[in-house]
């Protein structure tokens, strides 16, 4: 059966040349809504991704480790405001490939031009510093300097919010890149690199390979990139983590999270339950800061219950392309399969599901991969249930007494990247988050997101931050230069101080 005229085939992104990869072939890229493919993305190998590092490389050495900070920033704002009028072709171009609705895709694309236009105000202020040292006769000052090659992996549930918190400060910071994207939604990454191009950047700044996890792989562990920054699986980052320790190279790490969301009975119910909806069936619980975990206070556990169920069984499921739709499709099979299979262990174990838990499987909607909203109330912290990352609409409430006993569940956890705190007592909202250990703390909202704001989690969820000022130190590093001015001479045979 030949290729249906419609399927776009894709090239790699190196140097500033589209290529074709070196002998293995393309792969298919399906569209969640409709199950049928609908692109064609090239399978990088070894040698395409030696190719990728080697451009990025020879452009840091003679282009952009000499570009000033202030023509990167010129660059970065042109392609800010290229993303800016590319925002709504660009979402949904995104939602036909992981099947997340147009009006989340749409407001990441918006993100990306703002952390862009944030990182250029850096761009020609990354400046050092002098330090007096014991003696008048040496002079001593620190700079700044970008690392060089940075690998970009990510995953396939928001390609272009995962390049914004990455890409913005790497590029800043004065490093070039090789993006790999999930083989499971690459498209926007390689159209991106058309933005990229039109903004005027040097061949070489923007790479991108794409491919399964082989081809992530190969960028760890071919040689020649200073520092991997990944968004992934735990499991993968755990691979990573272990390559890159062979090789020596630093990484972050945005990993999975099981988050606590939790309302005290003196949160203003009807914020609290918008929340609590917000955490988990936005982006179709597919989002690593998902609020999977309901912890509520029993004083008002029915009361939210109600309705949040209410409001639950009402979400409107369709068409991701559709700005009316409220919850698209899980993006890809693999994905689908897990969440029906934790699905069925919790029913298994005991836990009330009060509603969802299946598959829609009737109407238009029966061809998607759609999960109805799913509520599992009285679940107890220690199920499988609340202790796995799902990555789907399946929400978790846990009921407790006392802050303490809130706290204690918030934090039984082998994660710690976010949390949410409903509550209108002052000095609740201060106890609560000291307390709580995870890298972000909502207060009175949750999934909301910044540019200046450090992002990243403890524990399990990884290290490393991103986006803010520690965002942008991750991809710099320091150098210290010491100038003897002295006419004296020294003892060759005792460290000088
Ligand atoms: P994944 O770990 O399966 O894949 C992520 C990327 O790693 C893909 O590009 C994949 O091709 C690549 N990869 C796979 N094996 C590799 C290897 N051995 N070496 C190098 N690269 C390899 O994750 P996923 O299924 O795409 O995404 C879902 C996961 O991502 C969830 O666990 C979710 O929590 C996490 N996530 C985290 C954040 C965050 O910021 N903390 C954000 C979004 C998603």
């Amino acid at each position: 059966m030949g290729r249906p005229e419609t399927l776009t085939r894709y090239q790699l992104y190196i140097g500033g040349c589209w290529v074709e990869p070196a002998g293995k072939g393309y792969f298919p890229s399906y569209n969640p809504y409709t199950q049928e493919p609908w692109a064609e993305i090239p399978q990088a190998g070894p040698e395409d991704v030696k190719a990728a590092v080697a451009a990025a490389r020879d452009t840091f050495d003679r282009v952009w480790s000499k570009t000033s900070g202030i023509d990167r920033a010129k660059l970065m704002l042109r392609l800010a405001d290229i993303m800016e009028e590319e925002g709504p072709r660009m979402a949904r171009l995104e939602s036909t490939d992981n099947g997340k609705v147009v009006r989340e895709t749409s407001s990441q694309m918006l993100f990306l031009a703002r952390v862009l236009r944030f990182y250029a105000g850096y761009a020609d202020k990354i400046w050092g510093k002098v330090m007096p040292l014991d003696r008048s006769d040496v002079f001593d000052y620190a700079t700044m300097e970008p690392l060089g090659v940075i690998g970009i992996i990510t995953a396939w549930n928001s390609p272009m919010a995962l390049m914004a918190n990455k890409l913005p400060a790497a590029l800043a910071a004065g490093n070039c890149v090789v993006v790999k994207p999930s083989e499971h939604a690459s498209v926007t990454t390689l159209e991106f690199a058309k933005l990229v191009e039109k903004a005027g950047f040097p061949a070489g700044v923007f790479n991108v390979v794409t491919g399964d996890g082989a081809t992530g792989s190969a960028l760890v562990s071919g040689g020649g990139v200073n520092k991997i920054s990944f968004t992934g699986s735990g499991h993968v980052g755990r691979k990573i983590a272990a390559a890159a320790g062979e090789k020596l190279i630093p990484v972050i790490l945005e990993l999975g999270g099981k988050s606590p969301n939790i309302v005290f009975e003196d949160a203003d119910i009807n914020k609290a339950t918008v929340g609590a909806l917000a955490g988990i069936f936005s982006a179709t619980g597919q989002t690593c800061i998902a609020g999977s975990r309901l912890l509520v206070q029993r004083t008002v556990y029915d009361e939210l219950l109600k309705r949040i169920t209410e409001r639950a069984a009402k979400i409107r499921l369709g068409d991701p392309l559709d700005m009316a739709t409220e919850m698209g499709t899980v993006a890809n099979e693999p994905q689908f399969n897990r969440i029906m299979d934790f699905i069925a262990s919790a029913k298994k174990e005991g836990a009330r599901l009060v509603t969802g838990g299946e598959r829609v499987a009737e109407g238009n909607l029966a061809k998607g991969l759609f999960v109805k909203p799913t509520i599992f109330a009285d679940v107890r912290n220690d199920m499988t249930l609340a202790q796995h990352e799902i990555f789907g609409p399946v929400l978790s409430v846990i009921p407790f007494g006392t802050e303490e006993e809130a706290i204690e569940i918030a934090n039984d956890t082998p994660f710690g990247l976010a949390s949410g705190i409903w509550t209108t007592s002052l000095n609740r909202m201060h106890r609560v988050s000291k307390a709580l250990r995870t890298g972000m703390v909502w207060v009175n909202t949750y999934r909301a997101v910044a540019a200046q704001t450090p992002f990243g989690g403890v524990k399990e969820s990884g290290f490393g931050r991103e986006r803010g000022q520690e965002g942008m130190m991750e991809f710099l590093t320091t150098k210290n230069v010491m100038i003897n001015f002295s006419e004296q001479e020294r003892d060759p045979f005792a460290v000088q101080t």
